[in-house]
């Protein structure tokens, strides 16, 4: 009895650990009461109001669980079912999730109670509700998230796959992939280089993925994390991919664009700075005039303005006021309609490079928007002074090659006569020279043969000399001289020429000895061919011939040279003769003997010595002064 008594508390008390109820169904009275617990409101209630408290959703159910009960269909039976607690009839139900599991009783064969114990779990099915919809909601965050997420096993198998990443991997279906599923984390490149099969770390990385099996062929930037749980056990592995094929081929794009966008900038610099050494090189320059704007602007190369002015001072700019084009500028909107091109004289402006007016060519080019609104024009102007200048020396040297060419005409009539002349009386006091007998008639004719002779030969010496310079440089040979001396045997040699007793021949040496190093040779022939002309021209009077050492300034310095000069009192030489005396062929006067060349051959020497020559005359029958200077 009392063992009894301790098994029935043992099983009082292992009902409430568990928090079971215990109740009875007495079918012949067709009432409810507790048994252990209190599950029901009242301690003797009909069968159909207990009916009325469960959930109207479960009642049937309820009602057959009891009824297959009842009538001994089953002996033992289990229901789910809602059961509301609010007892007190008023406001919301309070339903509870109730477990109960009966069992019949029977006497004489036919069931008289149900005896059925019921668990409350309408906490186990919250829990349960709750974990379900969690994961109903991470389900939807990894199925609809813009990565591609995926779990393998700690064994590295393939679990799940998100819809992104079924995408990205081209899976064969829409929800599973044989060949992913068959392929181990562990053995694909590069986890397999990575990943610790017995501990993977965490591991990023960006690549392009290849999977020829499925055609996959994309730029990848993968993160792969193990998750572990609190005792450090690998629970499994989550591998996160984002195609960046996009951002990829975009990123690329820019850089291409930025690539090409700066060959396109340093195109364009090369370009400009091309141009403006064009424009430079060839004194050019852009302008544009905006008559909105009321300006007119000078450019360096494209777009760098260097000078602007209003349209109003525009017109200052040029010299000629009273040409056409530059009158036409004070109605520009008229002046600009057409393309004009305009030559003349414009004021140093613009480049303010130098003072002086300047000769410019402007092209000028009109400039209408897409209505045909006259906008302003455009155009280069040209700083064409070189080309004027040029231009000008091709005039002066046209002339001169005329006069030239004319001179060389009188030039070949005067040679005939030139040689002929000598030649004539050398023929004809030869033949004279056999039939006289006096001595001194003899001697007189020999002189005179003699002096036809050395004129024939200065003039073949002129001619040679004169066409050798035409064909090259002159040959300068100084040597070493007493020049005292050697002046004073040239005078000596020179003293038979001056024939006319009204002319006295003066010599001028300054110098009893004189080392100086020159080109003795062509200094004589210089002062001989002054003194040849002297005799030519001077009837009375003098003639005189001198040197000194003389300092002239060379390239800003003191420079020691020789001055030769011969002094005479004959024809003199016109101011407007005296520029010419030293060009070739040039002659004052015609029909006077000589053939105009030996000054000029004098002039060559002196400019090949960097010297000078010149001559001082006040006018005709003034006398002149030859003279000449080379620098030591
Ligand atoms: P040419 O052989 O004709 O004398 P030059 O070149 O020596 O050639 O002289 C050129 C011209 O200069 C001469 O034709 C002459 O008209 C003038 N001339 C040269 N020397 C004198 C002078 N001393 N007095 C006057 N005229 C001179």
């Amino acid at each position: 009895m009392n063992i009894m008594f301790d098994e029935q508390q043992a099983m009082m008390m292992a009902l409430n650990i568990s928090g079971n109820h215990v109740m009875c169904f007495n079918l012949k009275e067709n009432r409810v009461y507790d048994l252990h617990g209190k599950a029901m409101f009242g301690n003797n209630v009909g069968i159909e109001v207990c009916y009325t408290y469960i959930h109207p959703d479960d009642r049937e159910r309820f009602r057959t669980f009891v009824e297959r009960l009842k009538d001994g269909t089953d002996k033992v039976g289990e229901c789910h079912y809602r059961w509301n607690y609010n007892y007190s009839g008023k406001g919301e139900p309070d339903w509870h999730d109730m477990y109960g599991r009966a069992m019949a009783e029977y006497e004489d064969g036919k069931p008289v109670n149900i005896i059925a114990t019921l668990t409350d779990e309408t906490e186990v099915k919250r829990k349960e509700r709750e974990v379900e919809e969690l994961s109903k909601r991470y389900r939807s965050i990894f199925e609809n998230s813009i990565i591609g997420m995926s779990f393998y096993s700690p064994e590295g198998w393939l679990l799940d796959a998100n819809r992104i990443m079924r995408q990205i991997c081209h899976f064969d279906s829409d929800t599973s992939d044989e060949f992913f599923s068959k392929m181990n984390l562990f053995d694909v490149m590069p986890f397999n280089e990575v990943l610790d099969r017995d501990h993977p770390d965490d591991y990023w990385a960006c690549s392009l993925s290849i999977v020829p099996e499925r055609e996959m062929r994309v730029y990848l930037e993968i993160s792969v994390h193990p998750i572990y749980d609190e005792n450090g056990k690998l629970m499994y592995i989550s591998v996160t991919a984002n195609d960046v094929t996009e951002e990829r081929n975009m990123y690329l794009n820019v850089m291409e664009n930025d690539a090409r966008m700066k060959k396109i900038n340093e195109a364009i610099k090369n370009y400009e700075a091309e141009l403006r050494y064009m424009l430079q090189a060839s004194k050019m320059q852009s302008w544009r005039i905006s008559l909105e704007r009321d300006t007119l602007e000078f450019y360096n190369g494209l777009n760098t303005v260097v000078r602007s002015f209003n349209l109003k001072q525009m017109q200052k700019i040029f010299v000629d006021q009273e040409h056409e084009f530059v009158k036409a500028l004070s109605n520009p909107s008229e002046a600009l309609k057409k393309p004009l091109v305009y030559v003349g004289q414009m004021y140093p402006v613009v480049t303010q490079s130098s003072t002086e007016k300047q000769w410019v060519q402007i092209n000028c080019i009109p400039e209408y928007d897409a209505h045909g609104t006259l906008l302003g024009a455009f155009g280069v102007w040209r700083n064409i002074n070189d080309l004027m200048r040029k231009q000008d020396q091709l005039r002066n040297e046209t002339k001169r090659a005329r006069e030239s060419g004319q001179m060389k005409t009188l030039f070949l009539a005067n040679m005939t006569h030139e040689i002929r002349t000598p030649i004539n009386a050398i023929v004809g006091f030869s033949e004279v020279l056999s039939s006289l007998t006096a001595e001194d008639e003899k001697k007189e004719i020999i002189q005179i043969i003699k002096n036809n002779c050395d004129m024939l030969l200065r003039l073949m010496n002129d001619i040679l000399t004169a066409s050798s310079l035409e064909s090259g440089q002159m040959d300068i040979k100084p040597v070493d001289v007493d020049f005292a001396k050697a002046f004073n045997e040239l005078f000596e040699s020179l003293k038979p020429r001056v024939q006319n007793p009204s002319v006295e021949f003066i010599k001028d040496n300054p110098y009893a000895t004189l080392p100086i190093k020159v080109d003795v040779e062509r200094v004589s022939q210089v002062i001989t061919n002054f003194v040849t002309n002297a005799v030519k021209y001077t009837n009375q009077g003098h003639i005189k011939l001198g040197y000194r050492i003389e300092a002239r300034t060379m390239n800003g310095k003191q420079h020691e040279g020789l001055y030769a000069y011969c002094e005479d009192t004959g024809a003199g030489i016109s101011a407007e003769a005296q520029p010419k005396i030293f060009e070739r062929f040039f002659k004052v006067n015609d029909f006077v003997q000589g053939t105009g060349l030996g000054l000029s051959i004098c002039k060559a020497f002196t400019d090949a010595c960097h010297g000078d020559i010149g001559v001082i005359s006040e006018g005709k029958e003034k006398g002149s002064v030859f003279w000449m200077w080379i620098p030591l």
